[in-house]
C-alpha cells in the first residue's frame, strides 16, 4: 500500500526535524525519512549569536515556543556546554604557546555548545508530537518524479511506498538527490582546502589548568567557559566541552583537528593515531590532551568543501548541508541551515496554500545559498592564509568580526521589528543578504590576504593594509568593533542599543537607509519585551 504525504522530506537532522516542526504545525501532511535512528553521534555543535537569534526567530515566526533557545538551553542543559566565549589560541611548531598570542570574544551567554544526539533527538519528537509521521532506519532503494509533473514516489528497501507533492532533501553531506540529479560542482569552485578528523573525548584537561592560567593568559574570559580554537600555520583545532558547567552530567569533549588537505593529504595511518603524532608537535595542545581518550571512533575525512550547481528543481529542493559546507572554524553552518530552513518552509507553506509546487516558486533559494557558501568560504579561506603569522590572524580576527556582528544586528533589528507586526522584515532578512558594504569589504579584505598565499604581499604589509582597512570601515560603532591592542572583544547588555545610537546618529546614509529609520527608544521598548519571555 502507498502512503500519500504532501511533503517527504529526507534526513531527520537538525534541518529536517526543524523544517518538518513548522509544516506538521502548519497542518501539511509531512513525512520525514532517515536511514539511521535517533539517538545518534552527529556534529555540529557550537552556536554563534546568529544562530540562537535565528532559532529563536523561526520559533517566533512560526509560533512554536518548543523551539525557542531558552527551552531547549534548559531541557537539554545537563547533557550541552556553555559557550560564553570563542578563543584562539596561536601555536608556533615545536614551541610553547605565548600568553600574548591569543585573541578572544566574549559572548552574551547565551550561546550553547549542542550535545547534538539529545537535541536532534529533541526536535525528532517534538515533530512527531506536531504531527509529522518519521520512518527511521529506512534506507530508500529507489525515488521516482512521475512524468506527470504532480508526484513524487518512494521506495524503500524493506518495501514500503510512499508518495508526495514535494521532496526536500535534508540529509546532509550524502544527499540523495545530489547524487541522483548529478548536483555536485567537480571540483567545487570554493577556495578553502582542509580535511578534518574527530571524535568525543573524556578526560581532555582545561587549557589554563594545564598551560596558562587566566590570571597569566589576561583574557576576560575562562577558555573551558567556551569554544577554544588552536591554530597554527596549516590548520586548526576545535575543542567544545560539554562539562563546563556546575550543571552539566556529561564528561565528554568534542575535538576536531583540521589540515590543509593540499599540504598534508589523508593518510593510511589511522586517525587516532595521526591526531596524537600531529598534536605532540605543539607542546601546549598535546599537554592538553595527553590523557585524553576517544569515546568512539574517530572519523577522518577526504577535503571538507563541496558545493552544487542549484539547489532548486522541479518538485525538490536542497537545504543547505545537502548543498554545500566549507568549513566549521567559524562555527557557521547551523546559522545557513536556520536561514534556510526559514526561507524553504515559508515557500513550501505558499506553494501548499496555491497548490502550486513550480520550481520557479523555490528560485530565489539559488541565490541565497550560493551567497552564503561563498562568504563563509571567503572567510575561512582569509583566516587560513592568515594562519603564518600570528598579527595577521588577530587582524583577520577583527575583518571576521564585522561581517559577523553586522549580520547579527540586522537580524536582531529584523526580529524586533516582526514583535511589531513586521513578519516579511524577519521572513526576508539572512546572513550577509541587504548591507553591500559588508561584502564589498569582505572582498577588499580577501583581495588584500590572497596576495600572501600568492607570495606578492608579506604577512606585515598584509597586516597593516588589513588595519588600515579596518580603521576605515563604518559599519559598527567603534566600541563593538575588535580591539586590536586588547586583542579581545567584550559584548554588554546593551550592546544593541549602542548599535542603535551609532546607526541613528553616526553611521552613513548608505547604511542608514537599510534599517530604515530605527530608533533608540523603539528598540529599548521592544528590548524590554523580548527579555520578558
Ligand atoms: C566537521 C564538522 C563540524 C561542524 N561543526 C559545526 C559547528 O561547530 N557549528 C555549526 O554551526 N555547524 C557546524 N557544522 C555544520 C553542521 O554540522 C550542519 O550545519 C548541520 O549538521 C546541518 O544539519 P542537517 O540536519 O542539515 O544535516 P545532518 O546533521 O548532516 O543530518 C543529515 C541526516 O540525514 C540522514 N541521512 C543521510 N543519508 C540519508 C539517506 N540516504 N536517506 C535518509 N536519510 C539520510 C542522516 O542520518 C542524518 O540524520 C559542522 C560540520 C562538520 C562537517
Amino acid at each position: 500500500m502507498q502512503e500519500k504525504y504532501q511533503v517527504i522530506i529526507l534526513g531527520s537532522g537538525m534541518a529536517g526535524t526543524i523544517l518538518g516542526t513548522i509544516l506538521a504545525k502548519n497542518k501539511v501532511k509531512v513525512l520525514i525519512i532517515d536511514k539511521g535512528s535517533h539517538p545518534k553521534f552527529t556534529i555540529g555543535e557550537s552556536t554563534i549569536p546568529y544562530t540562537t537569534q535565528a532559532i529563536a526567530g523561526i520559533s517566533d515566526l512560526f509560533d512554536i515556543p518548543e523551539l525557542h533557545p531558552g527551552v531547549i538551553g534548559q531541557k537539554l542543559e545537563r547533557s550541552c556546554g556553555v559557550k560564553k566565549n570563542v578563543s584562539f589560541a596561536y601555536h608556533h611548531l615545536g614551541q610553547e604557546q605565548q600568553k600574548d598570542q591569543i585573541t578572544q570574544a566574549n559572548l552574551d551567554g547565551a550561546e550553547l555548545h549542542f550535545f547534538r544526539q539529545d537535541l536532534d533527538s529533541y526536535l525528532l519528537h517534538l515533530a512527531i508530537h506536531y504531527g509529522a509521521v518519521v520512518k527511521q532506519n529506512c534506507q530508500i532503494s529507489d525515488i521516482e518524479f512521475d512524468s506527470n509533473g504532480k508526484d513524487v514516489f518512494i521506495a524503500s528497501e524493506k518495501g514500503e511506498k510512499f508518495s508526495g507533492l514535494y521532496v526536500v532533501d535534508a540529509s546532509g553531506y550524502s544527499s540523495v538527490l545530489a547524487k541522483k540529479f548529478d548536483l555536485r560542482e567537480k571540483p567545487t569552485h570554493l577556495k578553502t582546502h582542509t580535511r578534518t578528523l574527530f571524535t568525543h573525548m573524556l578526560d581532555v584537561s582545561q587549557f589554563e589548568a594545564c598551560v596558562h592560567s587566566q590570571k597569566v593568559h589576561g583574557m576576560p574570559g575562562n577558555f573551558h567557559e567556551g569554544t577554544l580554537h588552536h591554530l597554527f600555520d596549516g590548520g586548526w583545532m576545535w575543542v567544545i566541552p560539554f562539562n563546563n558547567h556546575k550543571n552539566s552530567t556529561n564528561p565528554l569533549c568534542s575535538v576536531g583537528l583540521q589540515l590543509d588537505s593540499r599540504r598534508f593529504p589523508k593518510t593510511d595511518i589511522p586517525p587516532e593515531q595521526e591526531f596524537f603524532e600531529f598534536i605532540s608537535q605543539y607542546p601546549s595542545i598535546y599537554e592538553q590532551f595527553k590523557n585524553a581518550k576517544s569515546v568512539r571512533e574517530w572519523i577522518s575525512t577526504d577535503r571538507l568543501q563541496y558545493s552544487s550547481k542549484k539547489c532548486v528543481g522541479d518538485r525538490y529542493c536542497l537545504l543547505h548541508h545537502s548543498y554545500g559546507f566549507v568549513d566549521p572554524l567559524f562555527s557557521r553552518g547551523l546559522a545557513s541551515t536556520c536561514d534556510c530552513v526559514k526561507h524553504v518552509a515559508q515557500l513550501i507553506l505558499e506553494a501548499v496554500k496555491d497548490n502550486d509546487f513550480s520550481e520557479s516558486r523555490f528560485e530565489e533559494l539559488n541565490e541565497i545559498y550560493s551567497r552564503l557558501l561563498d562568504l563563509n568560504d571567503e572567510l575561512v579561506y582569509g583566516a587560513l592564509i592568515s594562519f603564518k603569522d600570528f598579527e595577521l590572524w588577530k587582524t583577520w580576527h577583527g575583518v571576521w568580526q564585522i561581517p559577523e556582528f553586522v549580520s547579527f544586528f540586522e537580524l536582531a533589528i529584523a526580529r524586533l521589528k516582526f514583535k511589531e507586526g513586521d513578519r516579511e522584515a524577519f521572513l526576508k532578512i539572512d546572513q550577509f543578504g541587504n548591507i553591500k558594504e559588508v561584502n564589498y569589504f569582505l572582498k577588499q579584505a580577501v583581495k588584500e590576504i590572497e596576495q600572501v598565499e600568492k607570495g606578492t604581499l608579506s604577512p606585515e604589509a598584509a597586516q597593516k593594509n588589513l588595519e588600515n582597512l579596518l580603521e576605515q570601515v563604518n559599519l559598527l560603532p567603534e566600541g563593538l568593533k575588535f580591539s586590536l591592542s586588547k586583542r579581545s572583544f567584550q559584548t554588554r547588555w546593551w550592546a544593541m542599543l549602542e548599535f542603535v545610537h551609532w546607526l541613528n546618529f553616526k553611521s552613513s546614509p548608505e547604511v542608514k537607509q537599510y534599517y530604515e529609520g530605527f530608533k533608540p527608544m523603539k528598540t529599548y521598548q521592544l528590548l524590554k519585551e523580548v527579555a520578558k519571555r
